[in-house]
């Protein structure tokens, strides 16, 4: 499970973007860089790298080569075509000798941008198709202009034949339209563009199998994750997986992986982590998920290291039915100091599950093997890149997280790029209510933004259980959203605790409410930005931050406070403009508990009918009035929504006999040129993976 960049910390504080000379070497580093469509470009800073040790630096190569490595896959896993289309583009925009600064090259040039951001031909958070802003003929005469032995034709393929087999996919809005469909009451499966089921496959045909499969496992208190890393295709009429492994689909890749893991292996910290990749190389050979779990298990309990990555099939939100699992890989190290906080809450564990709000026969008894650190993130890869979590709970398997706890990271080095990229850009002028809540979220927005992400990954995704017999799938394709309420209405219930204060992690009992107050507004106003304008929301973290601030404003009933006779949470209006106005911040806190409760009953019941009531009333529709506002107003302060991260690169220096001596890290590499580098030297697979 991952948690996304929240719209809170583009309203950071911006203190330290003022003159200040202390505060020179910091500002020197460019977080932002360039722009485009609806996207940022972002950097950060991989701090800390310098100290480690050249065993641990050479380590960390390794593991970013590994990461790097596995990019085509999630390219074809995000669609068919996606691989063909990239090359195609690619050879054009290096080739093209045509007018390069005419209308269309331009937009073709803003379309290819998008492409690469978002591994793919549809938007990587809103699932839309890019609607090209050039002409078919423009493209097509750009390939024409082109050395044809760059293109990716099949034997015996003209290009007039290649064009007219990819340019519907990429011109006509009608043909795949949505990489992810979520839309109750369709086959997901069939009006889902994304590769993970072969041509003709329906949803029912798909869940009839797993569930087929499911019903048949000998050892049902230990499933595997069925379905996660295949496809599943229709062979002459016959349903059948073709697994991601050496030798089976995507093997190429696999097989570059894991040459860069054998590598990782000679320079391990330590014997647990030579079994790690031991166990991860031999998972890839067989694609067996048996071996996954037991890989799963030692990732879990290796935890004495510095260095620490994550490298496979891991993610399952790009599967329209939750199963499938999209690659990524990454590869970081522990920021130290920073883990001291996350640490104090995995060591009280149990008393934040004990006091929880939720009913007991829901609550883990013997909450144990949550660990909990700041990671710096080294190199972002596969589903991580360029758009990128900034925390991380895994593994996903549930009786694996039960028996045997789960790892959980927050990226600091990311959030802190997040943070100071959006100094001084005028968001919370623009939407925060007044002076007043403006300064609270300016001296305790960052730490609480942290310290949520925090309870979120440490506690939240690991408290509590399901009762024995309930289907670990049974909420379907709402399951993801309830799991990311759930954690994130833990997080919120605990950030106003006097507990923390106690632990010293939030400075005093006020500092929570600049959460509650920049999270309903995300939830209730900001986060609206990423819809466009007469769609609903699909994405499972925005439908739980809908649903959790939605139900909140639904039921903060009116009570007496210092403001008078008020709802707790309520909309306003200024000046024709729509603001949230929090005039109870404790009765909020009640609210979030009553709210967590009935989640985690949803969750550990599998009542599927309740989480499609919470979610269809609460986290799927827009309010267009609203919606239509916020766009103006947010377009107005002219930013881009979603931001990425351009990598930095590792230069390595080897002596006569071929052995590391240095590993230095480059900053400053162009977009494109690291787009265009990562398709020659990271590119493993064919065209066409059937
Ligand atoms: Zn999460």
């Amino acid at each position: 499970m991952n948690l996304k960049l929240s719209f809170s910390m583009l309203i950071a504080a911006t203190t330290l973007a003022t003159s200040c000379g202390t505060q020179k070497e910091e500002t020197e580093f460019q977080y932002n860089d360039e722009r485009f469509a609806d996207l940022q470009m972002l950097r950060y800073q991989v701090e800390g790298f310098d100290q480690l040790t050249l065993r641990q630096k050479t380590l960390v190569y390794y593991l970013s080569q590994a990461a790097l490595s596995g990019r085509d896959i999630l390219w074809d896993q995000n669609g068919r075509y996606n691989l063909r289309i990239r090359q195609m583009l690619e050879t054009a925009y290096t080739d093209y000798e045509g007018d390069r600064e005419s209308e269309d090259f331009k937009q073709f040039v803003v379309y290819l941008k998008r492409v690469w951001f978002s591994n793919g031909i549809h938007h990587h958070y809103g699932c839309d198709k890019f609607q090209p802003g050039f002409s078919e003929d423009f493209f097509r005469a750009a390939l024409q202009s082109v050395d044809a032995a760059k293109l990716p034709l099949a034997e015996g393929q003209t290009l007039e034949a290649l064009c007219d087999e990819i340019f519907p996919v990429i011109f006509d809005p009608t043909v795949m339209p949505k990489r992810t469909n979520q839309a109750d009451g369709e086959d997901l499966v069939l009006t889902s563009a994304a590769n993970y089921y072969g041509p003709g496959v329906t949803q029912a045909e798909a869940e009839d199998f797993y569930l087929k499969m499911k019903e048949a496992d000998p050892d049902p208190a230990h499933p595997v994750m069925f379905g996660m890393n295949s496809r599943l295709v229709k062979e002459n009429g016959v349903l059948t997986e073709k697994v991601w492994r050496s030798g089976g689909l995507y093997g190429a890749a696999i097989d570059r992986i894991i040459f860069w893991l054998e590598k990782a292996k000679t320079v391990a910290e330590n014997d647990k982590q030579v079994a790690v990749m031991d166990k991860l190389i031999e998972y890839y050979r067989t694609g067996d998920l048996k071996t996954f779990d037991a890989y799963s298990i030692l990732w879990v309990e290796d935890t004495e290291g510095d260095v620490d990555f994550t490298n496979g099939f891991t993610e399952s939100y790009g599967d329209p039915l939750g199963m499938k699992a999209s690659w990524e890989g990454y590869a970081n190290f522990k920021d130290k100091a920073a883990t001291e906080r996350t640490e104090k809450l995995s060591a009280n564990a149990q008393w934040f599950e004990d006091h929880s709000p939720v009913d007991a026969r829901f609550k883990k008894q013997n909450c144990k093997g949550i660990t909990a650190k700041v990671i710096v993130a080294a190199i972002l890869g596969g589903d991580l890149y360029p758009s990128t979590a900034i925390g991380i709970n895994l593994p996903n398997s549930n009786w694996v997280r039960a028996e045997h706890g789960s790892k959980s990271v927050t990226i600091g080095n990311l959030t802190d790029a997040y943070n100071k990229a959006a100094r001084g850009n005028g968001f919370q002028e623009e939407f925060v209510i007044d002076q007043a809540t403006r300064d609270m979220i300016k001296e305790y927005g960052d730490v609480c933004d942290d310290l949520h992400t925090d309870l979120h990954e440490c506690l939240g995704h690991g408290s509590g259980k399901l009762l024995p017999g309930v289907d670990v799938d049974s909420l379907k394709a709402y399951g993801s959203a309830i799991e990311e309420a759930r954690a994130d209405l833990f997080g919120l219930y605990y950030i106003a605790d006097p507990k923390l204060v106690e632990l010293g992690l939030t400075p005093n009992t006020d500092a929570y409410k600049s959460q509650y107050y920049t999270y309903l507004m995300n939830g209730l106003m900001t986060q609206l930005v990423r819809i466009e304008p007469g769609n609903t929301i699909e994405e499972a973290h925005m439908r739980n931050r809908s649903l959790i601030a939605h139900w909140v404003l639904d039921h903060a009933r009116p009570s007496a406070n210092a403001e008078g006779i008020t709802a707790a949470v309520e909309l306003v209006k200024r000046d024709g403009k729509t603001y949230v106005q929090v005039n109870d911040y404790a009765a909020l806190r009640t609210l979030f508990g009553e709210l967590l409760a009935e989640i985690q009953r949803v969750k550990s019941e599998g009542d599927y009918e309740g989480a499609r009531r919470l979610i269809e009333a609460y986290g799927v529709k827009v309010d267009s009035a609203l919606h239509k506002e916020v766009l103006a107003r947010y377009k107005a302060l002219d930013l881009a929504p979603y931001k990425g991260f351009i990598n930095p690169e590792y230069v390595v220096t080897e002596d006569k006999d071929g052995n590391i001596t240095d590993v230095q890290i480059r900053y400053g590499e162009a977009y494109d040129h690291q787009m265009l580098r990562y398709s020659r030297e990271y590119r493993t697979l064919p065209y066409i993976n059937e």
